[in-house]
């Protein structure tokens, strides 16, 4: 079973995708319903709410925990920006766990929301929503950049942890949410 955080943000936008896989899909408010998931995709929204709300349900440490020893994780926009190490020039404190640095609306007021099609390593072109989008500032070396606009890394992954600067779930589109499934269904393997 897949879980979406539903505390704040586009999350209904993700569960409906995996609807549209046939993916069992559960919405995610607290350390109970984290405990029953398989692997969980934090949407986008406002970055600074959901770490708030996060860290009143305590799912801030529990999601640590669990990423830690390989549970997959996939943060879109905010959430991308939660999974990171460091958000440059805000206060707020991200979960820490992908070696990234993020700049929070980085895109200028022209650019503020725009759809694109992106090239995904391995998968080829994905549409993208970027909505007030940040920008990848840094990627650390365990990190594999997937896709790039405009130069910029915006979709990159670290082991069991995925994150997009973009929204994928926005356009009808499923190929991002099937790689993240993908990571699941290989974590699962060995243990089984
Ligand atoms: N600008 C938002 C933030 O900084 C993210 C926008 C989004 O998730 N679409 O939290």
């Amino acid at each position: 079973m897949v879980g979406v955080l539903a505390l704040q943000g586009d999350f209904r936008e993700h569960f409906a995708v995996l609807c549209k896989l046939g993916v069992d899909a559960k919405e995610v408010r607290t350390k109970e319903d984290l405990s029953r998931v398989d692997g969980l995709i934090m949407p986008g929204g406002e970055s600074t709410t959901i770490n708030k709300l996060l860290r009143r349900q305590g799912l801030d440490e529990e999601i640590k925990r669990k990423a830690r020893i390989g549970f997959p994780v996939f943060g879109t926009c905010a959430g991308a920006i939660l999974l990171s190490k460091e958000i440059i020039g805000d206060s707020q404190q991200p979960l820490g766990l992908l070696d990234i640095s993020v700049k929070r609306n980085a895109y200028g007021a022209q650019l503020d929301s725009f759809e694109e099609d992106i090239d995904v390593k391995g998968i080829g072109l994905v549409k993208a929503a970027f909505i007030r989008a940040p920008l990848i500032t840094r990627v650390g070396k365990g990190a594999e950049v997937l896709a790039r606009y405009q130069g910029n890394p915006v979709l990159v992954r670290q082991g069991n942890l995925l994150a997009s600067t973009f929204h994928p779930e926005i356009e009808g589109e499923t190929k991002i949410h099937e790689l993240f499934l993908k990571m699941i269904k290989e974590r699962r393997t060995p243990s089984e």
